[in-house]
This record gives C-alpha cells, sequence and structure tokens, in this order.
C-alpha cells in the first residue's frame, strides 16, 4: 500500500491557564514564577482539613470560552476528582469534571485549503493545575514548587476531525486567537499557559474504524505540533507497512532528535475513578447568567476581518494576518486612531512588524511600542518629516527602546532636510563627483537619474526629500542639454 492510502486522524486537548488574579479553589495568586512555594497556602498545598471554594471567575471564564466556540453551556454541572499519584499532585488527586462538563457540542471554524472547516468541541471543562517538578536546580534530586498548584485551566477537547499537521495548527492558531479576544487567557505558550496533548492515529482510506491512537502531551509550540504529528505519521504508517501494531501508549516529543519516545503504555487500561468531590457544591447556572455572559462578549476575530474588508478596504489575507491576533488587530484599530491612514498602519503591521515579529521569535502580546507610537511614526512620514526609510529606523528603534516618534528623530538627528539651500548643495556635490552619470544621462540613459538620488540619498544618510532631490537634479542635469 502507498502512503495515500492511509487518512491522517488528529484529536486536541488544549489546555489554556486562565487569567483570572486567584487560583481556582483558595485566593493565592496566579502569577507566573516567583520563588518556589511563595505563591501557595494550605489549601493548593493540600494540607488535611483544608476545603476548597470554587472561584466563580473561573465558571465565567470558562462560559465565556464555550459561548465563543458555539458550545451548549450546561444549566448543571459539578466538580470531580481525578484519582492519580504524581509528586506534583500532593491531594493525590486533582478537582475536574467528568460527567458533567460546564461546555458540550462547540465547534470552531478553520481555513483549509478546500475552504472553511468545523472542528467540533467534544467539551470544555474546568479543572486545576498540578504544581512543577524541578529536576538538577538545586544540586541533583527533584524539588517540587506548588506555586502552579489549583491554578485553573480550561481543557477544550476536539472531536477526531482533524485531518493534517497543517489543520491542527490552523485550529490551535484559531483556538489562540479566540481566547486572547475574550481575554480569559493570556495564552502564552513558551510559559505553558496554553499547550495541547495531541493525538494521533491513522488508517486505512477504506476503513471505517478509526485506528490505534498514541498522545503526545503538553506540546508549547506551533512547530513542534506540525513536526511531531508529521513524524508520529510517518512513523505509524511505517510500523502497519511492516505488519506492524500500533500500540495505544503515550509519547514524549524530543525536539532536538525530531523523533517520538514511549513514556508509558496501556494509557487506556489506567482508571482514575471518578467521583464528585463531595467538599465542593454542585454549579448551577441561570439563564439570566449565561445571557449575561454572552452579552459582555466582545467582537470576535471572523467579524473583526468583515469589518476591516469592508471599512477599510484591507484585502481578504492581510485582514485575516491581522485579525488572528487581538494584539496586532487592537495595536491596527488604535494606531489608524491616531494617524487615520489604514493604508500605511496595514502596510507596517503586514510587511516590516510582521518581519521583526519572525526573526526574533517575538509573539504581538511582546511588542512593546502600542498604536499611538506606530500611528504618529505614520504622520511624521506622511507630513513630510522624515522619509520612509528613515521610517523603517524609527520602527527598529520603537521595538528596541519604545519612545514618542518625534523625540526619537530629533534625538537621532533624522529629520528630513527639506530645505532648498540644503538640498541644492548636496546635488551640485553629487554632480560634480559623477561627470559619467550626467553624461549617461544627457545620452539617454534615464537611469543614470536613480543612480545620482541614490548617491545623494547616501550622503545624507537618508534624510533627504527624495521629491526634491529628484526634481533638482532634473533641473540641472536638463540645464546642460
Ligand atoms: P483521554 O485521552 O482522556 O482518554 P478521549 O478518549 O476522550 O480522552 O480522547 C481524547 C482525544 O483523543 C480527543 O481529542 C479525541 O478527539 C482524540 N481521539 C480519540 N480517538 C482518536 C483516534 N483514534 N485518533 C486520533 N485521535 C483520537
Ligand atoms: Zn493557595
Ligand atoms: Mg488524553
Amino acid at each position: 500500500m502507498s502512503r495515500s492510502d492511509y487518512e491522517v486522524i488528529i484529536g486536541l486537548e488544549v489546555h489554556a491557564e486562565l487569567s483570572t488574579k486567584t487560583k481556582i479553589f483558595c485566593s493565592c495568586p496566579t502569577e507566573f514564577g516567583g520563588a518556589p512555594n511563595t505563591h501557595t497556602c494550605p489549601i493548593c498545598m493540600a494540607m488535611p482539613g483544608t476545603l476548597p471554594v470554587l472561584n466563580e471567575k473561573v465558571v465565567e471564564y470558562a462560559v465565556k470560552a464555550g459561548l465563543a466556540t458555539n458550545c451548549e453551556i450546561s444549566r448543571n454541572s459539578k466538580n470531580d476528582r481525578k484519582n492519580y499519584y504524581y509528586p506534583d499532585l500532593p491531594k493525590s488527586y486533582q478537582i475536574s469534571q467528568f460527567d458533567q462538563p460546564l461546555c458540550e457540542h462547540g465547534y470552531v471554524e478553520i481555513e483549509t485549503e478546500e475552504g472553511k472547516k468545523k472542528i467540533r468541541l467534544t467539551r470544555i471543562h474546568i479543572e486545576e493545575d498540578a504544581g512543577k517538578l524541578n529536576h538538577d536546580d538545586f544540586g541533583g534530586g527533584s524539588l517540587v514548587d506548588l506555586n502552579r498548584a489549583g491554578v485553573p485551566l480550561i481543557e477544550i477537547v476536539s472531536e477526531p476531525d482533524i485531518r493534517s499537521a497543517q489543520e491542527a495548527e490552523a485550529y490551535m492558531r484559531k483556538l489562540k486567537s479566540i481566547l486572547e479576544y475574550i481575554e480569559v487567557s493570556d495564552c502564552k505558550m513558551q510559559e505553558g499557559s496554553l499547550r495541547a496533548d495531541v493525538n494521533v492515529s491513522v488508517k486505512k482510506k477504506t476503513d471505517t474504524k478509526l485506528g490505534t491512537r498514541t498522545e503526545m502531551k503538553n506540546m508549547n509550540s506551533f512547530r513542534s505540533i506540525v513536526r511531531a504529528i508529521e513524524y508520529e505519521v510517518e512513523r505509524q504508517i511505517d510500523v502497519l507497512e511492516d505488519g506492524g501494531k500500533i500500540d495505544q501508549e503515550t509519547l514524549r516529543w524530543d525536539d532536538v532528535s525530531g523523533k517520538t519516545f514511549s513514556m508509558r503504555d496501556k494509557e487506556d487500561a489506567q482508571d482514575y475513578r471518578y467521583f464528585p468531590d463531595p467538599d465542593l457544591v454542585a454549579i448551577k447556572l441561570s439563564e439570566e447568567y449565561i445571557e449575561n455572559i454572552k452579552n459582555t462578549l466582545p467582537e470576535l476575530p471572523e467579524s473583526r476581518k468583515q469589518r476591516y474588508l469592508e471599512q477599510y478596504n484591507l484585502s481578504e489575507k492581510d485582514a485575516n494576518i491581522i485579525t488572528a491576533s487581538k494584539y496586532l488587530s487592537d495595536l491596527f484599530e488604535s494606531a489608524i486612531e491616531v494617524c487615520n491612514n489604514p493604508k500605511a498602519v496595514n502596510n507596517w503591521i503586514i510587511s516590516d512588524i510582521s518581519r521583526i515579529l519572525n526573526e526574533t521569535e517575538t509573539e504581538p502580546i511582546a511588542i512593546p511600542f502600542d498604536g499611538n507610537q506606530l500611528g504618529k511614526l505614520v504622520v511624521l512620514i506622511d507630513k513630510g518629516t522624515i522619509s520612509s526609510s528613515i521610517g523603517k529606523k524609527v520602527l527598529e528603534e520603537l521595538f528596541e527602546n519604545p519612545r514618542d516618534p518625534e523625540d526619537i528623530i530629533k534625538e537621532k538627528g533624522w529629520i528630513q532636510i527639506s530645505d532648498e539651500g540644503a538640498i541644492k548643495e548636496v546635488v551640485s556635490k553629487i554632480l560634480e563627483a559623477n561627470p559619467q552619470s550626467v553624461a549617461d544621462f544627457r545620452a539617454g540613459k534615464d537611469r543614470a537619474l536613480g543612480f545620482l538620488v541614490g548617491q545623494a540619498m547616501k550622503e545624507t544618510k537618508g534624510k533627504a526629500n527624495p521629491k526634491m532631490l529628484n526634481e533638482m537634479f532634473l533641473e540641472e542635469l536638463k540645464r546642460g542639454i
């Protein structure tokens, strides 16, 4: 059989840390980092006799996520204990939700080469994060840090509707974008605020039954998700083609070697012995409560995109890129308020800003300047105070050390030379130094003009007003014909 006879089946379980100020069952801060075990109390350290109290914000944020992903919201829900032992889980159970999750039966839409596609969501439930083990950080051995224990999570489980690594990436990006828009998670993947368990299987296209899946846990970059899926698909097909069978197991993806390794098998056999947590009350939501949350939902990416197409005449491609990130989209809108030049702001975001983000592997959330500063940069170019090539240098400066662009150009002496006398001086100097180009131009080689303007720009370090330069060169050159 050939590889094209196989179909790839993928389902994702995505964990997002909620950006509530306090933990899910106590009032410790959720803030990332901090000295080990400083964001803890008897409740999240699992001291005997302590009682958890559910943070209402967690329910609100989860319902918000459910509504933004077209889920049905359960009027009756509850918390269950998922029992397992791990050194970073001092209670020996995790409080999660089993058979009555807060949200069910949703979907998100992704763009594929064949058009729009719905990925169905099985459920979204709330649960607590575990602590962290620090290996080797303190001179051998492993120590437990419980700062993260009890940080609220939502787990978003998809149906096995995803058919390729590219679709998995598109799905993950879409989820990230939605969660950012509704401001329930900061989605910082490097810090683990957004991570995915990736389930992969392959089957022959003619088979109706799904194949056995493997699961790669806690993947936290788009690139490794794509690489891991591509590797795992190849590996599984090789095993099947060799007449072997796939074991249902948990794998560890290693970014360095680009391979998956077995961590523990027979995941299926694990029995968590779920039961309702007797320390917590049932979660009952009224119609009014859900309606109120619905009314607080902000404009979502799809709707912003439509608006950009109509209101600002952006291309579909540009509108997609900008609205995919709430931060880029907010930057776009606030810059336009300052400069009233959507086309210029669009160009800055799509070209130079995106390039710098790519080169420095920076997420839009970490852009250090604001829309006001970007808008002012556009104004300075529109007014002719600086050329667009100086504009690029100002942008780099905004990334390095953000401040008012006007201050930057004053400090750096980058104001455009538009003084006629000064321009004339440069023109004469360049003409004198390049008699060959002058002769070329007069012999009909128009290209020589561009060269001379380029030299003048070099001479003035990009500060001369290009329009004035052009005009004055032409005037001087034509004089002699
Ligand atoms: P758990 O991993 O907790 O046992 P499930 O059995 O519900 O949970 O499945 C988890 C994820 O695995 C879901 O996202 C689901 O879509 C996906 N999944 C289930 N079966 C397959 C399969 N055969 N191939 C790929 N993904 C699958
Ligand atoms: Zn606590
Ligand atoms: Mg799983």
